[in-house]
């Protein structure tokens, strides 16, 4: 009797860890990144009123799909609220976060900022990595994204908009120049190997301009390996596990540079730009670097060409496993990756 009394109760149980586990994710934001927000403060609150005046600042609620996301209400009592109260407070919210959808829309090809020295227009291009740093995959035109961009701008101490304007963004490529390696010295040649002709996009390439540091080479060899695993990236492959010789994606286009060939590749191309070819203090010189195919034009950064390059499979695959391998992206060359493991 008491046995099945108890299982009788289950249900009832697990529900309330449900409702629980709910609350929890509710209340110390599920979506959160590395900048956690504390769990005692709610996830939503109104945002400060200096907020920039161009800027509509989000009300209330932070989500328009309650089915996917439990609904981030005013107060905590509202989730006890009938449907049709909740019904209303989610159409008032979908219309509050709709002007900064807009906003979005229109900053992700117009929005001026400068790079490198050069002048750039819209953030389109870095869409896969924005949303993977605010963790969602709602589309950009979305009021979910302008919800959840909030909740990240919170987090990196900016005021809650939603919408991605120039201080956003700033603060979005100090986080990936962060995570990238700051030792720039030149590799020594003990560290250095000759990777083989096939691990290359252009397998013609002459000995010296095949050369890798070699723990690089072994994490990049374990990279590929997990790809050519990844059935839906369609990758051609040997029979012992390498990528064939007619694939090109994911294949070496260039790896460690001398700075003498470094000068010679800036005197070639002069209108590359200080972000293209860093003469004085290329990650390439340490061996460490990879520039990888992704697609498109191997290293070039017009716009229309990364904008290929980062809608890829190939490349969104890297921005999600590349990581576990040691290698990081730099956010504004797409083919360009630098091998810094965890200590
Ligand atoms: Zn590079």
């Amino acid at each position: 009797m008491t046995k099945s009394k108890g299982h009788a109760l289950l249900p009832f149980k697990s529900f309330a860890v449900i409702l629980m586990i709910i609350a929890a994710a509710t209340f110390s934001g599920c979506v959160q990144s590395e900048s956690s927000l504390s769990s005692s403060s709610p996830a939503t609150q109104t945002p400060s009123p200096k907020s920039s005046q161009t800027v509509r600042p989000l009300m209330a609620a932070a989500t328009t799909t309650p089915a996917a996301t439990p609904a981030i209400s005013a107060t905590p009592q509202a989730t006890n609220d009938t449907a049709t109260q909740q019904a209303s407070l989610e159409a008032a919210t979908s219309s509050a976060l709709a002007p900064n959808a807009k906003q979005n829309i229109a900053l992700m090809e117009n929005l001026e900022w400068t790079f490198g020295g050069k002048q750039q227009r819209g953030w389109r291009i870095y869409v896969p990595l924005i949303s993977l740093l605010i963790e969602t995959e709602a589309g950009a035109d979305t009021n979910e994204f302008a919800a959840i961009l909030a909740r990240w701008q919170k987090s990196a101490g900016l005021a809650p908009s939603g919408v991605l304007d120039n201080s956003t963004l700033s603060a979005m490529v100090s986080t990936w120049q962060s995570r990238r390696s700051r030792n720039r010295a030149a590799a020594e040649s003990a560290q250095i190997i000759t990777a083989p002709p096939s691990d290359f996009y252009d397998p013609s390439r002459p000995d010296e301009l095949r050369q890798v540091d070699r723990a690089t080479h072994e994490a990049y060899k374990r990279m590929v390996a997990a790809a050519i695993a990844e059935r839906s990236l369609n990758l051609a492959a040997t029979p012992n596990g390498e990528l064939a010789p007619k694939e090109r994606f994911l294949k070496i286009v260039s790896a460690y540079r001398s700075r003498a060939y470094q000068e010679k590749l800036r005197r070639e191309q002069p209108d590359a730009g200080r972000a293209a070819l860093a003469v004085n203090n290329s990650p390439h010189f340490t061996g460490r670097a990879l520039d990888i195919y992704v697609g498109g034009e191997p290293v070039e950064t017009k716009d229309p060409n990364r904008l290929i390059q980062v809608g890829t499979p190939h490349y969104r695959w890297l921005i999600r496993n590349a990581a576990r391998f040691g290698f990081h992206p730099y956010f504004y060359e797409p083919w360009h990756w630098e091998y810094k493991p965890q200590q």
